[in-house]
């Protein structure tokens, strides 16, 4: 069930539930979107009516963030957890229920998505990966890369260009992919490659990832203040309502 979430609709679903979804869509005839906002990336689709749009048209939106789960419960409208784009994309190429599907990675800098699926191999010989494409191609090879996908026929598209950009692009080619799932993945590829480090347990545990990564990667600052803001925008949202009812 979707709720909205300051007018960005997002499925109330728990991990295995969002995995169950992302098997039947493996199943389906045409392609099936998959997209991961967390608070960082709902701001921006506050902010941009063509993103917010694309998201409120995916068939399957999570929570991809403590930030989000935070702002729904503080609306008055919860969902029930996080899930994380990072673990729902990695528990689909190891589950064995996902074994058999075909995967292709398009995203990250060139070699990166080979040193992934290298590394996700060591544990799961059965993965099967029939095509990989770096995220830095100009808008020209677009066509060409369509074609390529096209003729492997993945089961399962990974898009990691990072948000808005990969959502667009998602949306716009979907009509014209010959893949089942197609899923935004932002920086995945890189956590799995062990470019970018994952926080430890700790952080999760305390929701601070955002902590982590700010200190891990300093430059994000800016897209970071996204976070209060998201909130502010909950909090705001929560005492308009609050007020018209009393
Ligand atoms: N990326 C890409 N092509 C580009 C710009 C970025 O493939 O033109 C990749 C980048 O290498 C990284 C991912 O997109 O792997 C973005 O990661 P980030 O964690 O910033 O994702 P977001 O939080 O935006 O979803």
């Amino acid at each position: 069930m979707k709720k909205d979430i300051l007018g960005i609709k997002i499925d109330d679903v728990t991990m295995e539930e969002a995995l169950e979804i992302a098997l039947s869509f493996t199943k389906c005839d045409s392609a099936k979107t998959v997209y991961t906002p967390n608070a960082e990336i709902a701001m921006v689709a506050l902010q941009d009516n063509e993103f917010l749009d694309i998201l409120n048209q995916g068939d399957l939106v999570i929570p991809d963030g403590a930030g989000v789960v935070l702002a729904s419960k503080i609306i008055n409208n919860p969902l029930r957890q996080k899930v994380a784009g990072f673990d729902l994309s990695s528990s689909m190429l190891k589950d064995p229920r996902f074994h058999g599907k075909t995967f292709f990675f398009l995203g990250a800098k060139p070699g990166v998505a080979e040193k992934a699926v290298d590394m996700v191999k060591v544990s799961n010989p059965n993965l099967q990966v029939v095509g990989i494409q770096h995220g830095y191609f100009k808008e020209d090879e677009t066509q060409q890369i369509i074609r390529t996908i096209n003729n492997l026929q993945p089961d399962i598209l990974f898009v990691g260009l990072g948000a808005p950009r990969q959502e667009k692009w998602i949306h716009t080619h979907k009509d014209h992919l010959n893949a089942k799932l197609i899923m935004g993945i932002g920086g995945t590829i890189d956590g799995l490659a062990g470019e970018v480090k994952r926080a430890p347990d700790v952080f999760v545990k305390w929701n601070l990832e955002w902590l982590y990564r700010l200190v891990k990667q300093p430059k994000r600052f800016g897209r970071m203040l996204n976070i209060p803001s998201f909130l502010c925008q909950a909090v705001r949202y929560r005492m308009k309502t609050k007020k018209q009812m009393s």
